[in-house]
This record gives structure tokens, sequence and C-alpha cells, in this order.
């Protein structure tokens, strides 16, 4: 028979931390922290039921299994025995959470639901237990409101119109008797206050919901749990899961534990910390409480929480009184469970804790969600204290987490004079500048017409994450560091600011105040995340700096690691220099008519369409000769930016007719400069034109039919080389054929590349240049005949992009049209132009390396499209045994920790 029941408490567990996928997180960790012997602290008892039932729950039309209820009956004993109380006894009654718990945390998308127990029947009771009918009351009311919200109504599949749910309903309730009593807070409200206030609770479930508030301590433990159960399935949960990819077959389990009270009076608080800072990472314990309170009240950021101690102090909780004066003793036993937990689990803890009457109780520990920059110090500190090795540092770090590293910052210049509107908590690093908006279905709506926004929130909810995804970055008026918003953003590397407690939302109005200011919706400001500053209007972002000995020592470690080289694409000396700043160990692809564009590009331009017009044999040969010269000095400045490291340099790509100049003057000019009348240029012209010029004249086809061009470029790069060995240096060039399909078109231009090497020896009277030559391989024919191809080809590159495409025959320039079709259907799992189709792309690739290899053992092979810089794709490479990748510039140090971590993982 199935255990479908985990119980802990007393110094005993029957789980572990090690059974997350049955117990859930939170049910593993509280089983752990309850049970393991190097731990055993002060848990609550209490006893999980696991994911299986969620899951038979689900196949057998929402029924639990038969033996479900004898064990929960069961377990409820245990729990009674270990607390001298009785669930539903009128002298001395207990009372149980409800929670729920998935493998992976879902912040705030799972219900749970407290002081589960509480009737007419027991409330008598619990007040003269505790001599305290303000606490009991207290209880009852949330018991209300949490209850009629995630079990009466979200789990009865009740959709209320906006702002009509039964909690905003119960929450207005609240709010307008303390309005009626003056009260500034909740903590303000007396008993009799609480006493009345549950009355108008229940009317209003009543009158809502059309059904009286459950008082049976049995229903609403059973409601309780099968809300849980519900919630799975819930709106929210669904759609966080879809966005963080979590399967629907893990289910989630429910804990059910004995209720410990913050709120019983100002000798209890409740509180939610980390071991170590999850903003930047520093070594220093990071939390808040909040006096007289349960739970939920810190996450939700109903009253500002204080601060545990000095280090936790910000701008807006300065003025409380810290845990470590309120309660020396109390802060460092916290302090002390801290550190065991931190050893034990060897990663940053995020812990939930309550207070009741002096004694303080652990309530949820897990490894805390932290924002890229915090992650890699902690991996460098946490190896340097010896706690973790090297290896599983670098499984630390996220891929996509280096990004938020390299994010774009406010230029630094412009921030220096702009004023600053307000101030909140840095909760997601990096800048941002947005339009503002008020709602997460504006975020998403704006997003769609390709609007930058910022959502603007008094506090977000779990509501809210689609919304919160499609802004740049996210404000809100409360909520501290461990509020909702802070911990999704955190989540995401997203750029966030919260408790910003100068501005003022008017939802209505789709309007904030700062100070005397408003701001609309569609207005602009700027976030710095790092800091935790707004500003009004558009400031320009800038690239992060590379100067980041943290990074770059994180990143040491993964070199030491991985065994894929890491290249880059660099068109220009500055991207080049770049590069090799974060870590580029040679330029994999080096586009030579880049220099045609942009910057400093109309002289080479117009000789180059000189040469494109250019009928006669002789008119070529005088363009290219007035041409050589640029292309040498380009290849030169970037061979000698990348002094001793090799510059695979590809020869000319693009469609010709791309070159033609459309505007008027321009045609002039050249009609002029090659002597032809303007009709004889436009005839010339038009002949250009290809009906498919993606798979038209272009690449080593032009080095075919004009076999001077290849000449040209093949002569600069030798000399531009010969030069730089005459100046000492170590130049390293590759000399790259594109869009090759057979090796016939391979020997055609080796022997030209051959002879041209001669001459230039001859020239500089020197004996050899270092060089080799080789082929990309970007259509699928090259691919299948790659054994042909190594015989003469010292090197393989895959342009992926190419490759890609032509093995789909999806057009890249085309794919919007249907892609997102086919990835909502779920027919293709990624964008094959972001990530590797390793199935059908890869297995091509896999293919060539094999066969190229059979041909020429050390076939030097690398990829030079988007996918060497996109994490799942390097570790691909890896596996299929290339020698490296090569990515834009910053996706270089992605690249590094990706090669990295398949190093690792490999090994485990
Ligand atoms: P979440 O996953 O949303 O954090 P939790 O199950 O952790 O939900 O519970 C919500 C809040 O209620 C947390 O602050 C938690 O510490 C508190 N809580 C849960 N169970 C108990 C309990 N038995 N006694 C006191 N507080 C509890
Ligand atoms: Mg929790
Ligand atoms: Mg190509």
């Amino acid at each position: 028979m199935a255990k479908y029941v985990y119980f802990f408490g007393g110094g005993h567990a029957d789980g572990n931390e090690s059974m997350k996928e049955l117990l859930g997180g939170k049910g593993a960790n509280l089983a752990e922290m309850a049970g393991h012997k190097e731990l055993k602290l002060p848990v609550p008892p209490g006893f999980t039921i696991t994911t299986e039932v969620c899951n038979y729950y689900y196949a057998h039309g929402r029924k639990y299994p038969d033996e479900l209820k004898e064990d929960v009956n069961k377990s409820v004993k245990r729990i009674e025995e270990l607390m001298a109380r009785k669930f539903g006894d009128p002298v001395n009654p207990l009372l149980v959470s409800v929670r729920s718990g998935a493998r992976k945390s879902m912040p705030g998308m799972m219900e749970t639901v407290l002081n589960v127990g509480l009737t007419e029947k027991t409330i008598p009771g619990l007040i003269r237990q505790s001599s305290n009918e303000r606490f009991v009351y207290d209880s009852y009311r949330r018991l209300i409101m949490m209850y009629s919200d995630v079990v009466m109504e979200k789990a009865a599949g009740i959709e209320p119109e906006d702002n009509m749910g039964i909690r905003k309903q119960l929450e207005r309730i609240m709010d307008e008797l303390k309005k009626k009593k003056g009260c500034k807070t909740d903590v303000d409200l007396t008993a009799d206050d609480l006493k009345e206030l549950c009355k108008l609770f229940k009317a209003k479930v009543k009158q809502v919901l059309k059904k009286d508030f459950p008082d049976s301590p049995e229903e609403q433990l059973w409601g309780g749990i099968g809300a849980v159960f519900a919630s799975w399935m819930g709106k929210r949960a669904v759609s966080y899961r879809r966005i963080e990819k979590i399967p629907e077959e893990w289910g989630t389990a429910v804990t059910v534990q004995s209720m410990v009270f913050g709120n019983m009076g100002n000798d209890c608080a409740t509180g939610v910390a980390f071991s170590r800072n999850p903003g930047n990472g520093e070594n220093r314990f990071y939390g808040e409480y909040l006096v007289n309170a349960q739970g939920e009240d810190v996450v939700a950021g109903i009253r500002t929480p204080a601060p545990i101690n000095e280090d936790s102090k910000s701008e807006h909780n300065k003025e409380l009184i810290s845990l470590e004066k309120w309660h020396p003793e109390l802060y460092k036993e916290l302090f002390e469970y801290k550190n065991r937990l931190e050893k034990h689990y060897k990663d940053m803890q995020d812990i939930e804790f309550t207070i009741e009457k002096g004694k303080l109780y652990m309530l949820q520990c897990r490894i805390g969600k932290r924002n890229g920059t915090a992650a890699v110090k902690m991996a460098v500190d946490m190896v340097n204290e010896k706690l973790i090795s090297k290896e599983d540092a670098v499984l630390r770090v996220a891929p996509v987490q280096l990004d938020e590293l390299l994010h774009p910052v406010i230029d630094p210049k412009l921030e220096l004079s702009a004023a600053v509107l307000a101030k909140g908590l840095p909760a997601g690093p990096g800048g941002a500048t947005g339009q503002i908006v008020f709602t997460a279905n504006d975020s998403v709506e704006w997003k769609k017409q390709g609007k930058k926004t910022i959502l603007v929130r008094e506090e977000t909810s779990p509501e809210d994450v689609e919304g919160m995804r499609a802004s740049e970055a996210i404000l809100t008026a409360r909520g501290g560091m461990t509020s909702h918003a802070a911990l999704v953003a955190r989540g995401w590397g997203k750029c966030c600011i919260v408790g910003c407690g100068a501005i003022h939302v008017n939802y209505s109005k789709k309007e904030m105040k700062i100070g005397d200011k408003i701001f609309k919706e569609g207005d602009w400001i700027t976030l710095n995340g790092t800091k935790g500053n707004v500003y009004e209007g558009k400031l320009t972002m800038m690239d992060a700096g590379s100067e980041n000995k943290l990074l770059n020592d994180f990143l040491k470690m993964c070199d030491s690691i991985r065994k894929l080289g890491v290249m880059t694409n660099a068109d220009t000396p500055d991207d080049a220099k770049k590069a090799r700043q974060f870590g580029a160990e040679g330029i994999g692809l080096f586009r030579t008519e880049h220099m045609f564009y942009g910057k400093n590009s109309e002289e080479p331009l117009f000789r180059l369409r000189k040469m494109i017009i250019s009928k006669t044999e002789d008119e070529r040969k005088k363009a290219l000769a007035e041409l050589a010269p640029y292309v040498k000095k380009d290849i030169k400045a970037t061979i000698d930016a990348m002094d001793g490291l090799p510059v695979v340099i590809r020869l000319l790509d693009p469609p010709l007719h791309e070159f033609v100049p459309k505007e008027k003057d321009k045609l002039q000019h050249l009609a002029k400069e090659l002597k032809i009348s303007m009709e004889e240029l436009e005839k010339r012209a038009e002949a250009l034109h290809e009906s498919n010029p993606m798979m038209g004249h272009r690449g080593v086809r032009l080095g075919v039919t004009y076999p001077d061009v290849t000449e040209m470029q093949v002569r600069a790069i030798f000399e531009a080389a010969a030069e730089l060995l005459k100046d000492g240096k170590k130049p390293y060039p590759e000399i790259m054929i594109p869009v090759v399909c057979d090796v016939a078109e391979l020997k055609h231009q080796f022997e030209i590349i051959k002879r041209v090497y001669a001459e230039v020896l001859k020239k500089y009277q020197i004996k050899e240049i270092k060089h080799m030559l080789g082929t990309m391989i970007e259509i699928p024919r090259a691919a299948l005949l790659a054994d042909k191809l190594a015989e003469v080809s010292e090197f393989f590159s895959f342009g992926t992009n190419d490759l890609t495409q032509m093995t789909f025959g999806f057009s890249r320039d085309d794919i919007g049209g249907f892609l997102p079709d086919y990835l909502n259907k779920g027919m293709l799992a990624d964008d094959p132009f972001q990530t590797i189709d390793q199935s059908g792309v890869g297995e091509l690739m896999k293919f060539a390396i094999e066969r190229g290899r059979k041909t020429r053992k050390d076939l030097e092979v690398g990829i030079c499209g988007e996918h060497g810089g996109e994490a799942r794709s390097v570790e691909f490479c890896h596996k299929v045994g290339m020698n490296y990748v090569s990515c834009s510039p910053f996706r270089v140090p992605i690249a590094r920790l990706a090669a990295a971590q398949v190093v690792v993982k490999e090994k485990k």
C-alpha cells in the first residue's frame, strides 16, 4: 500500500530533503529541519500529504484514495499528542495551517489557509486558554478571509469581476471599520472591533457566496486540503507553470501543520530572512519581521516590516527597532539556526520564522532565490569559504543570470545630473526605462504593440505575473525585499523597485502622484533597480562594463573546467577588443562585408559598387585594385587587436544587388566614375536582380565567377599578416569560404589562395605565415559530403543560421507569420533559430563532424551562428565534440559558463 502521509515533529520525521518530488519543496524541507540529526530545529509538528495524492485526485475525478482519510486522522492524533491539544476540542483546541508546496517554489501561486479549526465551539476555549480575546478574533477574521477566498471562491471555480473577489470585499469592510474607529493599522483594532468584524465578514460571505462559513473543524480541514489540490489547476498557477516550464504532472503536496502564533500580542512576531543578502550576495544575514502579526502580513506588505539587524536597515525601516535589539537572545538563536541550515544545505537559505510568546519556531526553509549579481558573488565566496567546490559553484549561476550582470545600466553621466523623483528598495538590478502602465493587462497589451513599459502598482499579486513579465521593470509603492514583486523580479533578474512609499497610485484615473507631480499612463520614467532610484523621463541606457572583478573570478573558474573554446563574432577592431575583455579566445567569424556598412563606409562602399557594376575584366580589375587597401587596412587592424589569437575571416558573402545604390545622386556619381550612361548603369543593376537572393549569387559562387574578387581579398589578408609579422606581431588568419556545397568549389578557391600566398611570401621575403583554410557548413549538402570537403578543408565552421533555414526550409526573415503557431500548438518546442534543433539540424551537424573527422583526424570544428551563445546549444556543441563556439561579444561570458556547466553535469 502506498504511503500517502508523512509525519514530522517531536524530533523525528518520516521524510527528508531528498523527497521533494513526493513531499514538495516545503514538505521535504520541513521534514529535514525537524528530523535531521544535524538540524533538529523547533518546527511545529505536522504532516505532508504527497504529490501522488494530487495526481490521484486529478486522475480520479477529484477523489482521494480510500485510505487517505484514516491516514490523516491518525496523523492529526499524533499532532494532538505532541501539542497536548485536540482538534475541535471546546476546552483545549488545536489549530492547524493547511499549506501548499510544489517541487519548485511558485511564489504566491498556491494557496495556504491558517487558523483552521476555529469555530463557534472552539473560540471560547482558545480565549480561555490564551486569555487573549483579541488574538482569537484576529485569528478568526484571518481564517474567514483566507478560507472564503481560497476554498469557497477560488477552489469552487468562481471568477468574480475585477475588485469584487470575496477577499477584496472583506478587505474593504476591514478598511471601513479601521477608518470608523480611527485606526492606522490592523493592530490598533480592539478585541471588540475584531469580534464585530468577524460577524460582518460572515454575513458578507453568506451574501456573496450564498453559503455559510463552515463551522465544523473537519469541514474546514478537508475544504483546505481540497483547495490546495484545486489550486494546482488554478488559472494563475497554470500560467506561472507555462512561463517557468514546470510540468503539470509534478503536482502539489499539502502540509497540515500545528499553528504557532505570531499574533498573540506584542511579545510575538513573524518574519522572513535570508542567510545572505539576496540582492547583492554579501554574506550578511538579512531579513524583516513584524510584531503581532501572522505570516502572510510580511509578504503582503500591509505594514512596513522592521529589519532583523543593522545590515537589513534601509531608508524605509531604519527607524524601526531591529529584532537584534528587541530580543537579542532570540536573534542569536535565529542566527545560529541560519548558520546550521546554510552549512547543512551548503547554499543560501530563505527562512520563515514565527515567535510565539518569546519562543522561536521555524516554519520554512528553502534555497533562496537571488539575482545574477548575488548568485555570482555567493558562488565565488562559498568556494573561498570552502563550503562548496568549484564544480558546484559553476552550477550555481544560470547562464541567463549572467545577462543581468551584463545588463544595461543608466548612462552614469546622465544619472548624475538627473533628479531623483523617489526612492524605494532595490529589488532587481540594472536600469530600465519605459512608459508607465498601471495594470498587468495594459502591460501585456502595450508590449504587443512593441512598447516598452514600466508596470507601476501599489503592490503586485500573483494575478499580475504575465504583466510583470511583459514590462521592462516593476515599481511598487508598498512591500519589502520579500514582497511578491521583489521575489518574482529577483527570480527573473528583472529591474524592480519596491516599497517606494512616495508614490501614490490612483488606478481609476490611471495616474500616480509623487509629491505634487502627476504622472499619467504613457509617461516615461527610468528606474535604477540597483540603487532603488526613480527618475523622471527617458534616460539612455548603457551596456554594463566588463570590468567586474567578481564576474571575472567566476568566469576564470569556468575556464578552468570547460573543454570547449570560446571565440567571438566580431567585425571591427572595437568589437574585437571588447570581446577579448569578455574572454574571447579569438574571432570565430569576421565578416568582410561589414566595412561596407555604417560608419566610415562611404569610401570603400563606393569602390565596391564600382566593382559590382563593372562589366569588363578591365573595369573590375581597376575597381578591385582601388578597393584592396581598404580591405587590407580593416583586416590588419582586427588581426592586430587579437594579437596571436586566431581570426577566422569569411570571404565576401551577401548578395551583390544589396549593394547597388538606390538613390539617384549616388547612381549618377557611379555612372560618371565608370564613364557610362545612366541607362547603361540601370541595365547593369537590373541584371544583378535575383528572385531569391538568399539562394542566389553569393558566397563562394561569387569567387567562382569572379576569381579576382577572391584574389583581392586573400591578398589583402596575407599582406596584412605579412606586415604584422614584420612588426614582430603574431598574426593568425584563418580563411573561410562561405555557402559551399561541393569540394570542387573549395579546390577552385584554395588554388587561388595558395598561389596568392606564395606570391605574398615572395614579395615580403618571409618563409611562412601561420594560417588555415576552411569552409563554412551551412548547406545540408555540405554536411552530407563532409568527408569529401575535409580532404582539402582544415576546419569546419557551422553557420547554423543558414543551416537551420535550409534544413527546415523556413525562411528566417519570414517565420514571424507561422512560427508562433508552431510554438503555441506545441508542434515545435523551441524556436530553432534560437536554440539548435538537436533532433534535425543537430543530427546533420553530428554526421558532418563524424564524416569530416574520418577523413581528417585533427579537423577543427566550430560554430559561428547565433546559437553559439545560447546555453543549451553550447552544451550540444560540447557533446558533439566541437573545438569551439563563437558568439557575439556580450554572449561570450554566457558561453564560457555553459561550456563549464556541461562538463560538470557530465561528471555527475
Ligand atoms: P507560501 O508558500 O505562500 O509562503 P506558506 O505555506 O509558507 O505559504 O504560508 C504562508 C504564511 O503563513 C507563511 O508566512 C508561513 O510562515 C505562515 N504559516 C504557515 N503555517 C503556519 C503555522 N503552522 N503557524 C504559523 N504560521 C504559519
Ligand atoms: Mg512560505
Ligand atoms: Mg550564411
